[in-house]
């Protein structure tokens, strides 16, 4: 695009200035043809003033020699042969000095008597020049001049004749020829050239050789006749010069176009008639001259007005780019700003967002913060529910026994038998020291006392958990094996605290296995190295993962509301713990669970149980 407008901006640069050229042309042109003419105006004004002065100075010359008495003497006596020599030396000598081409006088039939020439081979003396036109006016008494080609010289000369004299009588006529070569010398290598034509436009004097002796325009029969008969010039050489003149634009001046052999050449011309001499004076300069000053100034003129187009396609461009780039440089700086803008905007949303955010958090913060409460109390009141719950879980079962024992108790005595009732109050009294151990334990749950351990047999274990748990199996219909239950392995432990671990067992093996008929739970111990392992094991669906994961967490329970609180297992696990053993729970391969509780065995069997 931007090549496309540089191409089409050069184009139109070069039409205008090809338009500017053609129409420049011919005014510069006119111009230079001015100079030149007013160049060549002050040379013809210079070589006719040449030609005038050369005139006046040459013309009184022949008057005061015309009265010089020597010359009026031998006119007088022409046949005094000192006096010819003598006269004719003086003017020899007076040629020189005036520099002259020859002085001679003639007597009144037009013979030279006496002549500066005389020594030489072309000496005038003897020669008639009575068909010379000065002589013809001269002896008439008038002074004359007059140019012509010598006859005897064949040197062209311009002579001045004045009658000499006796009294009023003319004698005689003095001439004096002067050269005219001297004169052209000083015309050439000017680069002018110059011609001068008689009334008949015969060039006879002229800065090119070439142009002697040619008219300007056809010469009549009459001024042919009258040039042969005065010998003017030599009729042979005679011939017009093949020259078109046509005017020209500046005044005073036209174009000679001269053509000679094959060459021809136009010449600005200009013209000035000496009236007293009859002669035109041509200043001719050569037309190329103006042409070619033209064409420079043209070509100067274009190169110039050239360099300023690119001078100022230049500045413009950068003054375009500049513009481009400002503007550029504007849009960038509002796009910037309006993303800035937008920017901003994005922020103080995002801001209010966030404020409205936090004010949001803060509030959920503060909610939170009230459920939280709400829910320590809830939690303070729950554990308050389930910690009753737990108690009275725990206590319900010995004082079912309990309440069944004193009935049988009752019973008894009053069929007095009592030795049974005896037996039954002492199981109703192990019944109080198991819930008390319970209220014990409860009461240390969360603070986990270190409390005495001693050496206890198995055999005692199974009996006191059948005792406590009979009742319940009875009622389900629970089949309960135990094997291994032996007194010779023995364990540190709380008597009641172990039972208590066995017995939550036992129940939550039931537990599992409350949808099946013919429940079976099998309870045995066994020695394993220095341990002893205690296994309880039910057919129930056993312990999927969710479970196994949080069984000895308290209070996790899959049971209904009112029917367990999930702190069987934990108490027992914190229980087997204290007495420095460990708690398992596995799925059996064959189905149901098994709880394993191992630990260490004691070294002897002691008596006293709690
Ligand atoms: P609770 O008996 O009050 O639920 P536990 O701590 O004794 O509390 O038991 C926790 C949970 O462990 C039970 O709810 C039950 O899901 C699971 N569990 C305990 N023993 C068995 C078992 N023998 N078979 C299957 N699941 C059991």
């Amino acid at each position: 695009m931007r090549t496309y407008s540089n191409t089409a901006w050069w184009i139109i640069v070069a039409g205008v200035t090809l338009v500017a050229f053609w129409f420049g042309y011919g005014a510069t042109e006119r111009y230079y043809l001015q100079q030149l003419t007013a160049q060549n105006q002050s040379t013809l004004r210079l070589v006719s003033s040449g030609l005038q002065g050369s005139l006046l100075r040459y013309e009184p010359l022949t008057s005061l020699l015309a009265d010089k008495a020597d010359v009026k003497l031998l006119l007088s006596s022409p046949q005094d042969q000192d006096r010819i020599t003598r006269v004719s030396e003086q003017l020899r000598s007076i040629a020189q000095d005036i520099d002259a081409s020859d002085i001679y006088v003639m007597n009144s039939l037009g013979v030279t008597i006496a002549a500066s020439n005389h020594e030489e081979r072309t000496s005038f003396i003897g020669r008639n020049f009575n068909f010379r036109p000065y002589f013809q006016e001269a002896v008439q008494g008038a002074s004359a001049r007059y140019f012509a080609l010598g006859t005897t010289s064949l040197k062209r000369g311009y002579y001045f004749a004045s009658p000499v004299r006796s009294g009023e009588k003319v004698t005689g006529v003095i001439v004096i020829k002067i050269g005219v070569e001297e004169i052209e010398n000083d015309w050439r290598g000017s680069g002018t050239e110059v011609i001068v034509a008689d009334t008949d436009g015969i060039i006879f004097m002229a800065s090119r050789e070439e142009w002697l002796f040619k008219s300007l325009n056809p010469l009549s029969d009459t001024a042919l006749t009258r040039i042969r008969t005065s010998k003017r010039y030599p009729i042979e050489k005679l011939s017009e010069l093949q020259s078109e003149v046509t005017t020209s634009d500046v005044a005073g001046s036209a174009f000679t176009t001269i053509t000679l052999a094959d060459s021809s050449e136009a010449y600005l011309t200009n013209s000035r008639f000496m009236s007293d001499a009859g002669w035109t004076v041509h200043a001719m300069v050569p037309k190329t001259l103006a042409d070619g000053r033209t064409l420079t100034a043209l070509v100067v003129a274009t190169l110039v007005v050239l360099l300023l187009l690119l001078i100022m396609t230049f500045v413009l461009q950068r003054r375009a780019r500049l513009v481009r780039d400002i503007v550029a440089g504007a849009r960038a700086q509002e796009q910037l700003e309006l993303r800035v803008a937008e920017r901003t905007n994005d922020l103080n949303i995002a801001n209010e967002n966030l404020t409205k955010e936090v004010a949001e958090r803060r509030q959920a913060e503060q909610q939170l913060l009230s459920t939280q409460n709400e829910l320590v109390q809830a939690g303070k009141l729950a554990v308050l529910g389930q910690m009753s719950a737990a108690l009275s879980h725990e206590l319900n079962q010995p004082l079912a026994a309990i309440k069944s024992y004193a009935e049988n108790a009752r019973t008894y005595l009053a069929r007095n038998k009592a030795e049974q009732a005896s037996q039954n109050i002492g199981h109703i009294s192990e019944m109080a020291d198991r819930m008390a151990e319970l209220g014990s334990h409860l009461r240390n749950f969360a603070r986990k006392p270190k409390q005495a351990t001693e050496a206890i047999g198995f055999g005692t274990v199974i009996e006191g958990v059948k005792n406590i748990i009979g009742p319940r199996l009875k009622n389900e219909n629970v089949t309960l094996n135990h094997s291994g239950f032996d007194d010779s392995l023995v364990v540190n432990a709380g008597r009641y605290r172990l039972q208590q671990v066995l017995l939550n067992l036992i129940n939550n093996a039931v537990d599992a296995m409350s949808e099946m008929d013919n429940p079976v739970v099998t309870v045995f111990s066994e020695v394993r190295g220095h341990e002893i392992a205690l296994c309880v094991r039910d057919h129930g669906p056993g312990l999927n993962e969710t479970v196994s994961g949080q069984l000895f967490d308290p209070f996790f329970t899959t049971k209904g509301v009112n029917q367990g609180l999930g702190l069987g297992l934990s108490i027992s696990y914190n229980i087997i713990q204290d007495f420095g053993g460990a708690i398992t729970a596995e799925n059996h391969p064959d189905g149901g669970a098994v709880f394993t509780v191992l630990l260490k065995q004691a070294d002897q069997v002691e008596d006293a149980a709690e």
